[in-house]
């Protein structure tokens, strides 16, 4: 299965990333996740998608598609995969049509997790990552670890990400509107069925049920019976 999953910060895309690819055994694949790695190994991309990232703006469109190329020619995708930040604007769309159709390949949906813009300053406030694995993410309230400032699911440390402060998560709001939106009628004109938006409000449980029951999957318990 190949997913797409969009959102603006805050709505909870990483979270919900890494549980939907857990139950459909695909790769998770974030932009941002791959570009902070770039950055904690201190190589000259990362030098380079650092500046763009700490002031809540997009990374170069070559360096993004490229590295974004790169990953999806790993044989691990070949059952399919989730993208969690990408594309975030109609040239990679475009750009991500041109690979799929190359390997005669197509999306099977496209899911946009939808929250107000009041709710993400809050949220994003609240977050903490875990340093030896990012797709563990915490929130201070909604979401707490079992101890303050420890990862509940490895032991990691949890911090909170430069791009998380306040004025940059309102520039990040206002590319994701500007830039990023557009991208959902791209795939909407193209297929009316493909775009199913979901309310990124609620339990993560909660959310991960929508997700699930739009791309058709229900969780289903070790004896079979559907329990959402
Ligand atoms: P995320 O982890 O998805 O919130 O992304 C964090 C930051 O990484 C974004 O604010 C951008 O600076 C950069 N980034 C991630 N994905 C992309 C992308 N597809 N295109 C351009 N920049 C990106």
């Amino acid at each position: 299965m190949r997913l797409l999953l969009i959102g603006p910060p805050g709505a909870g895309k990483g979270t919900q990333a890494v549980r939907l690819a857990a139950h459909l055994s695909i790769p998770h694949i974030s932009t941002g996740d791959l570009f902070r790695e770039h950055m904690d190994r201190g190589t000259e991309l990362g030098q380079l998608v650092g500046t763009h990232m700490r002031a809540g703006l997009l990374v170069p469109d070559e360096v993004t598609i490229e590295l974004l190329d790169e990953r999806l020619a790993r044989p691990d995708t070949e059952p399919g995969f989730l993208l969690d930040g990408f594309p975030r604007n109609r040239a990679q769309a475009n750009e991500l049509d041109g690979i799929l159709a190359a390997s005669g390949s197509r999306l099977d949906a496209v899911l946009d997790l939808e929250i107000p813009d009041a709710e993400v300053v809050g949220r994003i406030a609240g977050r903490r990552v875990c340093r030896q694995d990012r797709g563990h993410v915490f929130h201070v309230e909604h979401n707490p670890p079992r101890v303050a400032g420890t990862c509940t699911i490895c032991g990691g440390e949890l911090y909170q990400r430069e791009d998380d402060s306040e004025a940059t998560v309102r520039r990040r709001l206002a590319v994701h509107h500007r830039e990023t939106a557009p991208v959902l009628d791209h795939y909407r004109d193209r297929d009316r069925g493909l775009v199913t938006t979901l309310s990124a409000l609620g339990p993560v449980e909660e959310v991960l049920a929508r997700g699930l029951a739009a791309i058709g999957r229900s969780r289903v318990d070790v004896s079979g019976i559907a329990s959402h």
